[in-house]
């Protein structure tokens, strides 16, 4: 069996998930934290070196909780060149990354050929680093763009150098809550974002889930969502065994962008207890990220008390949250460690598959730095 995946046991319902939001938060982490155990080694925390680019703003999509993105007009609008993008690789090199996120817009003045000619040039320049990049939505574009499928296009992405998606743009796969007018009416709809994944899983594609709260869903369609996760895991997985390899929530950011005072977005309470629920409901993806870049470090601890096994990514460059009020930019290696030392258990360093690839130096690298000799008085 894939390491990734756990069998599927007794099954939560959607009325027992809903139930769940109704217990009280400790029974309900301590729950997700024994299912979590049961999964992965209870002892252990991992986390990955890694890097975002952003290879353009310019997007035709218009999500009004985005302060990223630009019109091809705006004087801030841009495309990164392959030179500039190469640069960015040789920092994750430079400080042991493994793996590059890779996301832009839905830049539709963008060539697929470009697209093709990157990933080529990246494998050739950077042959160490997985290449993760253009979510379902950004797939969408290039089949616009080239009026292929999008099975077609991620088999031509694939070719050229692609080694997986993001899972942007999960957010709530309940079409009410996407495509309400305060949301993204232009979004993906969820079947389109599920199809997309599993085209990619069918290819053998690495694919990760997320998932946003705080739109002003309801309780209800937050299991909705995750159940629609859970039973194109379970096909994935009966189909050809590569399934979603972890799943990642967080809290909608709001601060500076059109969906401000339109929407609740989420407390610390309310992230907790959804990460706990995910964990018990999601009995077929092994892997949960804590979400430091939105919740901090003190909420992202928590959570690895209520079903969270992973304290994500050091996100040097990340800034599609953080241009919409995300609290933290980029984690130095150490200072993840510290959090997940802090917190109780032990840092691995994984790649993006999930394999642990290392274990830091702790005592090395907390240690406190040597005090500089105050010259006795004369
Ligand atoms: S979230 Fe993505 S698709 Fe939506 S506007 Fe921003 S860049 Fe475009």
């Amino acid at each position: 069996m894939c390491p990734l995946h756990a069998p599927a046991g007794a099954r939560t319902s959607p009325d027992d998930a809903l139930a769940f939001y109704r217990r009280p938060l400790f029974d309900l982490a301590g729950e997700a934290f024994e299912a979590r155990s049961e999964r992965t080694d209870a002892s252990v925390v991992t986390y990955l070196i890694d890097r975002n680019v952003n290879y353009s703003n310019v997007c035709n999509v218009g999500c009004a909780f985005c302060g990223f993105y630009r019109t091809r007009r705006q004087d801030d609008a841009y495309t990164l060149s392959f030179g500039e993008i190469s640069a960015k690789l040789r920092e994750l090199e430079a400080v042991g990354g493994t793996r590059v996120l890779m996301q832009g817009g839905v830049n539709p003045y963008l060539p697929f050929e470009w697209y093709l000619d990157l990933l080529a040039h990246l494998k050739r320049a950077h042959p160490t680093i997985r290449v993760e990049a253009f979510s379902p939505e950004e797939i969408k574009g290039m089949t616009k763009l080239t009026g292929m499928s999008p099975l077609e296009v991620l088999r031509e992405l694939q070719v050229a150098g692609l080694d997986g998606l993001p899972g942007g743009g999960g957010e709530m796969l309940v079409d009410e809550v996407r495509h309400a007018a305060h949301v993204s009416p232009a979004r993906i709809s969820t079947d389109e974002w599920l199809s997309i994944m599993a085209d990619a899983q069918r290819l053998g594609l690495y694919t990760t889930a997320t998932m946003v709260i705080g739109f002003g869903e309801s309780n209800a369609q937050r299991v909705q969502s995750l159940m629609r996760l859970r039973d194109a895991q379970d096909r994935a997985l009966a189909e050809h065994g590569n399934g979603y390899s972890a799943f990642i929530a967080w809290t909608l950011q709001t601060k500076g962008v059109r969906i401000e005072g339109k929407a609740p977005g989420a407390g610390a309470f309310e992230y907790v207890q959804h990460v706990a629920v995910s964990r018990l409901v999601l009995d077929n993806i092994v892997n949960v990220q804590a979400s430091w870049p939105t919740m901090g470090y003190k909420v992202a601890q928590t959570t690895l008390f209520a079903g969270a096994n992973d304290f994500g990514s050091t996100m040097l460059e990340e800034n599609v949250v953080s241009q919409a009020g995300a609290r933290l930019r980029a984690t130095p290696e150490r200072e993840m460690v510290r959090q997940i030392v802090d917190a109780g258990f032990e840092p691995r360093q994984r790649d993006s598959l999930y394999n642990v690839i290392r274990t830091p130096d702790v005592e090395a690298m907390l240690a406190p730095p040597t005090p500089v000799p105050v010259a006795a008085p004369a």
